[in-house]
């Protein structure tokens, strides 16, 4: 029997695909996303974020899913599944960051609707390299925590901003930006210094990107004055700064699987 490559091509059951678009820039688009979007009959994207470049000569019937909530997103997929059209829900970045992909799976699970996912590239990445950084330096963070201060979403208490300060690691902050003071306090008084280096990402990746740099004392006032309030990173860590240890990965004197030690 032929082994199909790669089982998102086993289009046997014509399943619902679930798609990264990037982060706005639309060459951050993935091939397979790319493929996907071309091919398909109809395509509900995440309206408020999506960039819309990215559907400039498709032939699908295009929905924009801000105005709709998820029964009608699920009728939709159920329609144009039914009738045997393929579908691709379009999503911000990567889906699995803050997608809410996960109540879309679970009620086609329930329809008996089948679905694969293509990831992107998320825009905490665009975000990181938007200020040319590495966010795991050795010697400062090997950790990087992907959060978001609640608003009308909660958060569990266990993961407040505050306790996740505890570690001092490097923190991605997202949905959050028109909360900064408050995620600030937070910081601050989990044990996050003032003077630490923190930034705000504004649309990545987009020709209107901006960032704004500072620290957790300054970088709420920065941001609030250069507007921003939206379609934001905010980027908090040592690893914004300039010191660190260089990585054992190229390092003369360390030996490993593909390179002798010169030491
Ligand atoms: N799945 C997406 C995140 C969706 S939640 C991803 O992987 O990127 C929406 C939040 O993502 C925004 O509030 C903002 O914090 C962040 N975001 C999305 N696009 C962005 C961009 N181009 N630049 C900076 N932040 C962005």
């Amino acid at each position: 029997p032929i082994k199909p490559i790669n089982k998102v091509y086993m289009n046997f059951n014509n399943p619902v695909m679930f798609v990264g678009a990037g982060p706005g820039d639309p060459e951050l688009l993935t091939l397979k996303a790319g493929k996907f979007l071309d091919r398909a009959d109809v395509i509900i994207y995440a309206g408020s974020l999506v960039n819309p470049a990215l559907l400039d000569g498709l032939t699908a019937e295009i929905h924009n899913s801000a105005g709709l909530d998820l029964e009608e997103i699920i009728n939709l997929m159920a329609t144009g599944h039914g009738a045997g059209k393929r579908v691709v829900r379009l999503h911000t970045g990567d889906p699995a960051f803050y997608g809410a992909i996960h109540e879309q799976m679970r009620a086609l699970d329930n329809l008996g609707i089948t679905y694969e996912i293509v990831p992107g590239v998320t825009s905490a990445t665009a975000a990181a390299a938007a200020l040319k950084i590495e966010l795991t330096v050795p010697g400062i963070s090997q950790t990087v925590i992907f959060t978001r201060q609640a608003g009308r979403t909660p958060t569990p208490d266990r993961e407040s901003l505050s306790r996740l300060a505890a570690a001092r690691a490097t923190m991605m902050i997202f949905l959050s930006v028109s909360l900064i003071d408050t995620v600030v306090k937070e910081l601050l008084s989990g044990g996050y210094p003032g003077q630490t280096p923190a930034a705000v990402v504004a649309k990545a990746s987009w020709q209107d990107e901006r960032i704004v740099r500072g620290c957790l004392d300054d970088i709420g006032q920065k941001a609030v004055e250069a507007g921003i309030r939206k379609t934001a990173m905010i980027v908090v860590g040592d690893v914004l700064g300039k010191s660190g240890d260089a990585s054992k990965l190229y390092d003369a004197a360390f030996s490993h699987e593909y390179r002798q030690g010169k030491k």
